[in-house]
């Protein structure tokens, strides 16, 4: 178990993400940030310049979705420090630090990071680069998408108006002279482009601290940001249990815990079960884990891998089941309705929740085999709202077919992802957007367990 010393340690591996629009002072501050803090620096809107920069490097049409998303996928991107301290772009092996910046490429980029093909590679490599700890990423979609269980979350704002006039002097500086109004114009193409697309747009995450930037000086919005990540690295160390602290809060019934070992054990020696717990720092805390969902076996497979003791929501039918319904009513599983918004099992779930004990909860509603997730039911979001309880990602696999299972064809896995957290839970309003924004975030982590998983990392 990883216990960490001091607010310091934790700082060193934090994951920030910074989103906002075009001329937000994303880039600055974050580059800022991570120099302040000692973290490394990911400009994600680079990477999206570079594929638009080969793109039109080859000659290819930018609207021809199938051409750009293959060079998308075959990019060699790298990112060397150069002399002043300023990070390059290197795209197969050609130095396209200014050539991204271009008015070009600005112009293109917005259609070409539209694709989901070439989202999906971009992605793919940023989760990749921030897998460590210890980044700061800066984008349109980082909060909600790519890194759902940042630590830290921010949204920098501006008026379109500031956003123009600092675009403005950026490129005076460098000896290019523009129109306020045609650069305005051009931004605000981008902010319609890139809000109203249909994979990721961009949005303020929820939960995020929203900056706006509009009367700030740089230093000014570096020391907030900078700020915001001190705090969060405090109080995340104070939830670290001390040693001999004991992490639930609830205390565990004899009967759960010797089913959970047995469950555990049962698992690990027929199915070959593989654990992987990508945050095992102790919290003193409970939590909601929210897991994909293949098959019946599914809440015992992973109540085994939840140190906690957990509540369950359960198909009303399993209760009928003579000493079976009664032995999952003593492991604190509780019936719902699947077919509506079953606000009695909702309310039941909040009282375990408020009462210190941890939930399982299945977000897509119904068993989904395949390779694809199912989407999820707000209710996830709901709760976690409504809580203010972080939620625990998990990816199951395996389980859906128990014989091939038996075989190790494959054998069952289950992933823990790092904890959602809510900066400041009391501040969200659970309207039905909120939740079912939080619940595509909680769906979009399970998904980067799964993807990670498929790709062997
Ligand atoms: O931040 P920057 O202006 O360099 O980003 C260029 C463009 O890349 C944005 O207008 C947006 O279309 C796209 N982008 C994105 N997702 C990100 C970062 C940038 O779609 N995470």
């Amino acid at each position: 178990m990883m216990r960490p010393q001091s607010a310091e340690e934790i700082l060193r591996t934090i994951v920030v993400s910074i989103d906002g629009p075009a001329g937000s002072g994303k880039t600055t501050t974050a580059r800022e940030v991570a120099k302040v803090l000692g973290l490394l620096h990911v400009d994600t809107g680079a990477m999206y310049r570079a594929v638009t920069w080969k793109v039109l490097d080859e000659g290819v049409d930018p609207e021809d979705e199938a051409g750009v998303t293959s060079i998308a996928a075959h990019i060699n991107l790298d990112f060397p420090d150069g002399e002043e301290g300023k990070k390059h772009v290197v795209a197969d092996g050609t130095d396209v630090t200014d050539a991204i910046r271009t008015l070009d490429v600005t112009k293109n980029v917005s259609v070409v990071s539209s694709y989901a093909g070439v989202r999906q590679a971009m992605v793919g490599l940023q989760r990749r680069v921030s897998e460590p700890g210890g980044v700061v990423l800066e984008g349109r979609d980082i909060g909600s998408v790519v890194l759902p269980s940042a630590h830290v979350k921010v949204y920098l704002d501006a008026s379109c108006d500031e956003r123009a006039e600092r675009r403005r002097k950026e490129l005076s500086a460098k000896g290019v002279e523009k129109e306020v109004d045609e650069i305005r114009e051009d931004i605000e193409r981008r902010d319609h482009f890139d809000s109203t697309r249909e994979h990721s747009p961009l949005k303020i995450p929820v939960g995020a601290h929203v900056v706006d930037t509009t009367s700030l000086t740089v230093e000014e919005q570096v020391d907030k940001v900078v700020g915001i990540a001190r705090s969060t690295a405090k109080e995340l160390f104070s939830r670290v249990a001390k040693p001999g602290q004991r992490a639930e809060l609830t205390k565990k019934a004899f009967h759960y815990e010797f089913i959970r070992r047995f469950a555990l054990m049962a698992t690990k020696v027929l199915f070959g079960l593989r654990i992987r717990k990508k945050d095992t720092t102790p919290y003193v805390e409970n939590f909601i884990y929210a897991s994909n969902h293949r098959s019946n076996a599914d809440p015992s497979v992973i109540a085994g891998t939840v140190t906690r003791e957990m509540a369950f929501v359960a198909k009303r039918m399993l209760f009928k089941i003579p000493f079976f319904g009664a032995l999952i009513r003593s492991l604190n599983a509780f019936p719902t309705r699947r077919d509506i918004f079953d606000r009695g099992a909702m309310e039941h779930s909040l009282s375990e929740l408020r009462n210190g004990r941890s939930l399982l909860i299945f977000p897509e509603g119904h068993r989904v085999s395949g390779k694809e997730l199912g989407s999820g039911k707000p209710g996830i979001g709901y709760l976690a709202l409504n809580s203010g309880v972080a939620v625990v990602p998990v990816f199951i696999e395996g389980s859906g077919n128990l014989k091939k299972a038996l075989l190790r064809r494959p054998r069952i896995t289950v992933i823990h992802g790092r904890p959602i957290r809510l900066a400041d839970p009391s501040k969200i309003d659970p309207t039905s957007e909120n939740c079912r924004e939080f619940t595509n975030m909680v769906m979009c982590a399970i998904g980067a367990l799964r993807e990670e998983h498929q790709h062997g990392r």
